[in-house]
């Protein structure tokens, strides 16, 4: 009967095969309730309209896309239209060290179909036992135009755009984001609260953002999706997190943070979360990271979550806002 189901019969002339003594209702119950059936009859056949070459460069992936299809996760019918959806976004990493450099690495493998990149920085001897996208070859060059080449030879049908630059103001940021389906910030000078701050000015309210992630020694944190108008905005989180880590008890771990401990192998599990979350974004399905805070502890493993709800009198997001962030107004407050 299985053999059978290979979506060019339909359910009467399965049965007719079979004979009436065999269950089909049943068994196409329990094929459904073990996620083991998919909607699409011949996939290979429905990957092509992608042509040839992407639809065998994306072939696995194109598999896991269908399989949320199948289970409903989607508002489209096939993995193909999630990949086009892919295929037609933009996504901007701010920052390709260790988190950015997972990131956009991710991005490219998954057919992001542009992706711009920004750093001013060159790579160093010391990035290289994290930082996946550069080589021995590359130190004392520019980082994002060998960023930009390692992904371009990673996926050939994706465009990446480069832009030597440092981010200071979110004025900075401004033609980068235009146009922009996601913006992911991994840039930790001065901090990561500051440049997460301009970020989410430079996108709000049209552009989605992944903002506030970072990794130090053995601690990951993951941060926020921010979707305007739909989750808790940034400025939402620093409220509600503005009094973590008193700043007395911080002074002695100052010295810790100019050059963090690192390694490849949890920047890696970082960035990929990350990248991971912004594919979901960008194909239209559910954010896991929007309206929470967590924080990944590798030492035992574990990830610690805590919700983080809307304001409902934030002076960004909440009720009766224009959609433009404090400080962009004339007599508004300094963001927190
Ligand atoms: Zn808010």
């Amino acid at each position: 009967m299985i053999t059978l189901l290979d979506g060019t019969r339909t359910y009467a002339e399965i049965q007719r095969s079979v004979g009436d003594s065999q269950p089909l209702g049943e068994v196409l119950q329990i094929l459904t309730e073990e996620r083991l059936l998919s909607r699409v009859g011949h996939l290979e056949g429905s990957f092509a309209k992608l042509g040839d070459e992407r639809a065998e460069f994306y072939d696995r992936q194109l598999r896991l896309l269908q399989d949320f299809c199948d289970q409903g996760l989607t508002d489209l019918p096939t993995g193909v239209q999630l990949q086009e959806r892919v295929d037609r976004s933009t996504a901007v990493v701010c920052g390709v060290g260790g988190l950015g450099g997972w990131v956009a690495l991710s991005l490219a493998n998954a057919g992001v179909g542009t992706i711009r990149l920004c750093d001013f920085d060159r790579v160093e001897p010391s990035n290289l036992t994290r930082q996946t996208l550069f080589s021995v070859a590359d130190v004392g060059a520019s980082k994002v135009e060998a960023a930009g080449a390692r992904l371009r030879a990673a996926n050939p049908f994706v465009t990446v755009e480069t832009f030597d630059r440092r981010v200071t103001s979110p004025a900075d940021l401004a033609d980068l984001v235009d146009g922009a389906d996601i913006v992911i910030n991994a840039i930790d000078l001065p901090t990561p609260n500051d440049t997460s701050t301009w970020v989410s000015e430079a996108c709000w309210p049209d552009v989605p953002h992944i903002l506030g992630t970072g990794y130090a020694y053995h601690i990951g944190v993951l941060g926020t999706t921010v979707l305007p108008g739909q989750t808790a905005c940034w400025t939402c989180v620093r409220t509600e997190t503005f009094a973590d880590h008193g700043r007395d008890r911080m002074e002695s771990l100052v010295g810790k943070r100019e050059k963090a401990g690192a390694i490849g192998a949890l920047c890696g599990l970082v960035g990929s979360i990350l990248a991971w979350e912004a594919i979901r974004v960008l194909a239209g399905l559910p954010p896991a990271l929007s309206g929470r805070w967590s924080e990944v502890d590798f030492w035992p493993l574990e990830i610690r979550s805590r919700p983080i709800p809307r304001r409902p009198d934030c002076p960004t997001c909440g009720k009766g806002r224009d959609g433009v962030p404090p400080s962009h107004r004339p007599d508004g407050p300094a963001p927190v």
